[in-house]
């Protein structure tokens, strides 16, 4: 089979773990893997265990960015997001049933401890997860920003002790750090 990354190599038979089958490109090094065969590899693994190994190691993952054709069936592959804190996706052709992972990508997996989540990476739960955590991050980046990080990190630990009150001296202690001269006897 022709590899549709590269458009070079051939996809020949090989294993990306021990029990877990798959198709690697000779010239790319990417991989194509059925998802049944991932699910019968996943169901063997003790929880955890497909994340543990490789924590600390350092990944050097090919991200490939155009449209990727399923070598099976011709059609365009779907990109899915793996995590929020990086810009690699992952391609699944829903006609096969089948994943392509660049070079390098099914360790980046196991360095995130989502290896043993693939099959959850293709949900809309999963992606619309990743999406609200995007935003969120956007929006804290944004007022690292605006107020440095020191202030800002200092705002946070301000904001968890603020909730460790009671709501009564919560309201009070805000209104005090608020008005203009909190000791006045005239109220605010
Ligand atoms: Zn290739």
């Amino acid at each position: 089979m022709k590899c549709t990354s590269c458009k070079t190599g051939e996809l020949l038979p090989n294993t990306l773990e021990e029990t877990l089958p798959c198709h690697t490109c000779n010239n790319c090094g990417g991989n194509w893997i059925k998802l049944e065969d991932y699910i019968k590899w996943h169901n063997t693994q003790q929880p955890q265990q497909a994340v543990v190994d490789e924590i600390g190691v350092e990944v050097d993952a090919i991200e490939s960015r155009q449209a990727l054709l399923c070598p099976e069936t011709g059609a365009i592959m779907t990109k899915f997001k793996i995590t929020s804190d990086t810009d690699h996706r992952i391609d699944w052709c829903s006609q096969s049933a089948s994943i392509w992972l660049d070079k390098g990508e099914w360790e980046l997996l196991k360095k995130k401890g989502v290896a043993d989540k693939l099959n959850q990476i293709f949900s809309r739960q999963w992606q619309a997860k990743i999406m609200a955590e995007t935003a969120r991050n956007t929006r804290e980046a944004q007022l690292i920003e605006k107020l440095g990080e020191e202030n800002y990190s200092r705002l946070k630990l301000v904001r968890t002790w603020l909730h460790e009150q009671s709501d009564e001296n919560k309201a009070i202690m805000i209104s005090f750090l608020v008005a203009r001269d909190p000791l006045s006897p005239k109220k605010g």
